[in-house]
């Protein structure tokens, strides 16, 4: 290997065009120069290999050439321009704070900045890792910052904005450097190859840019070592071995095995993977990645957050369409929960098999079509507690878009009264405690959750102008009655309205307090009238219901038996006359 310069400094960029993935940022920046408008200290934040340095230096030489070209880049031919890439100007110093972080380096470097440039019209200072200065570093360089001489210019680079002091974030111009998306990075990559003569085929450079997240400096490093090892011809396998990736082809076949309810096959392919010789809990993560990037490559709005090369995300395409969205909620947290119980785990290898056999009934075991139409609010997410105990096989034939009610034996008989009292109190219903007559849920009874009942801000069409109106609890009070008064034929829904006022909380949020999940139903039911309803009333298209279902077992203990006896003899007039009949002193 004779005069190899690795490909991050060979290609680094020594134009503003040449820079990857920044472009906003360095429009800004030759337009400053265009407009004379420049200012003394610019600070540089953004995650590591992103283009900080190289906009900097960038930034240096062409605020000192003396014939920039018309769209606003050094010419590369003039004398300081030379300079600067031969390396030799005086006026472009550099200090990495992390290795230079006392007084002393920058006491040096201050000294630096009174002398003024022999050629050109700047001195340009880059600080780089500004973060790691030492606190009495800081004080001797804000002094500089200050008052700097008019032909100085700091830049200060930092990949953690958040420890940068105010005092000198308020002296900066703040430039935020974004992570480069992986079609930049496999664009820039595929560039490099076909200068270097390497063969290379694009899904390979689209692993390698996923694998840098964001980085280019990341990017070329693991480009080079893909290219040695592989002898100038990267190819998708080459780089799944050489970075020790699981091919994403395990992925598609186990969830089209997942979708077809087929457990051997599931299972077989496990057994694949561990004897390649892969850890499972980076397969479990891999499975969740996977279902996350075919939930957020089916809708549209979520499309930004999908990032895998061209070449693959037609077949993400293909297998999210046929993946309903419940699904994916479901196997998204049946991973999680597995790849938090893997650590703690005694028998690893049954813990993964089992959740991909809770994969294979997830499809199976609801009907897809119910499934796939369900609404894509926030409601599905809820409802995946359930996944604990996987539903029986049976439902498979004539599941309906709901679960069906709960047998009634299988409710502790004291949280009747609760709902009665509640509803009664208000106007008397007979049939209104009675969970019969009421829509049903399936839901057993869950410890205090808050559930996030609309979240349909997207959904409202974006031309008009969303409104925001300032709320108050007096108004929002009003509203809620009143929608409680177009439902006064629904009496169960009218009595829980009516009996559990909404508490206006953070300007638009309405937090309902609720004991029981029949309660919860009723509310859900409506939750999408209700909410329009209520921005309407209250032209505020932020507002939002939460609902609070405060765990049955806390209700229970308020409940003395004269409190029981009571609620029944309301809800059930045959116990008064039973009472009547037979003399019972229980009063
Ligand atoms: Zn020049």
């Amino acid at each position: 290997m004779e005069n190899y310069i690795v490909s991050a400094r060979k290609y680094r960029p020594s134009t503003f065009k040449s820079v990857v993935g920044q472009n906003t940022l360095t429009r800004t920046l030759k337009n400053a120069i265009d407009a004379h408008k420049l200012a003394h200290a610019y600070l540089f934040c953004g995650p590591r290999g992103v283009g900080k340095t190289s906009c900097a230096r960038i930034f240096a030489k062409t605020i000192n050439c003396l014939h920039p070209t018309p769209d606003g880049e050094a010419c590369n031919e003039c004398e300081s321009c030379r300079a600067f890439n031969e390396q030799r100007s005086y006026n472009i110093l550099e200090l990495d704070a992390a290795s230079n972080n006392g007084v002393d380096e920058i006491r040096a470097l201050v000294d630096q900045v009174r002398i003024p440039p022999q050629v050109g019209e700047y001195k340009v200072f880059i600080v780089d890792e500004v973060h790691m200065l030492s606190p009495a570093a800081f004080n001797a360089f804000l002094k500089t910052l200050e008052e700097p001489p008019h032909h100085a210019i700091f830049i200060l680079a930092t990949t953690e904005k958040h420890k940068i002091l105010p005092t000198i974030l308020s002296r900066c111009q703040v430039y935020d450097f974004h992570r480069i998306t992986v079609d930049d990075i496999a664009e820039h990559l595929a560039y490099v190859a076909s200068q270097e003569g390497i063969v290379a085929e694009p899904e390979a450079l689209s692993i390698i840019a996923q694998k840098a997240d964001g980085g280019m400096r990341d990017a070329l490093s693991i480009f080079d070592q893909i290219a040695s090892f592989s002898a100038g011809n990267i190819t998708y396998k080459s780089v799944i071995e050489n970075l020790n990736i699981l091919d994403y082809e395990y992925y598609f076949r186990l969830t089209d095995a997942f979708l077809a309810g087929d457990v051997p096959s599931s299972l077989l392919t496990y057994k694949d993977i561990c004897d390649k010789g892969f850890e499972s809990q980076h397969f479990i993560v891999g499975l969740g990645n996977h279902f996350r990037d075919l939930l957020v490559c089916k809708d549209p709005v979520t499309l930004p957050l999908f990032e895998v090369g061209e070449a693959i995300a037609q077949r993400y395409g293909e297998q999210a369409a046929r993946c309903p969205v419940q699904f994916l909620y479901k196997a998204m947290e049946l991973t999680n929960k597995c790849d938090l119980n893997y650590k703690i785990s005694n028998n690893k290898r049954f813990l993964v098999e089992l959740m991909l056999i809770q994969l294979c009934q997830l499809v199976t075991t609801a009907e897809p079509s119910s499934v796939a139409s369900a609404s894509p609010s926030l409601r599905p997410v809820s409802s995946v507690a359930n996944t604990s105990g996987t539903a029986p096989q049976k439902q498979t034939t004539t599941a309906p878009s709901r679960p069906t009610a709960q047998p009634e034996s299988a409710r502790p008989v004291v949280q009747r009264p609760a709902d009665t009292q509640h509803a009664v109190s208000s106007r008397p219903a007979p049939t209104a405690s009675q969970p019969k007559s009421t829509p049903s849920v399936g839901r057993p009874p869950v410890p205090s959750i808050r559930i996030n009942v609309a979240a349909k801000s997207e959904e409202t069409p974006e031309k008009q102008p969303l409104r925001d109106t300032p709320v108050s609890q007096d108004g929002l009070l009003q509203s809620w009655n009143s929608f409680a008064a177009t439902v006064s034929d629904e009496i169960a829904l009218y009595n829980t309205m009516s009996t559990h006022l909404p508490r206006l909380q953070d300007n638009n949020k309405c937090l309902i307090t609720i004991e029981s999940p029949i309660q919860q139903a009723l509310l859900l039911e409506k939750q999408d009238e209700i909410t329009d309803f209520l921005r309407e009333q209250l032209k505020n298209d932020f507002v939002e219901m939460e609902l609070l279902l405060q765990a049955s077992d806390e209700k229970k203990v308020t409940y003395d038996a004269a409190d029981i006896i009571a609620a029944m003899k309301e809800n059930n007039p045959n116990i008064v006359k039973a009472i009547k009949t037979l003399n019972l002193e229980i009063e």
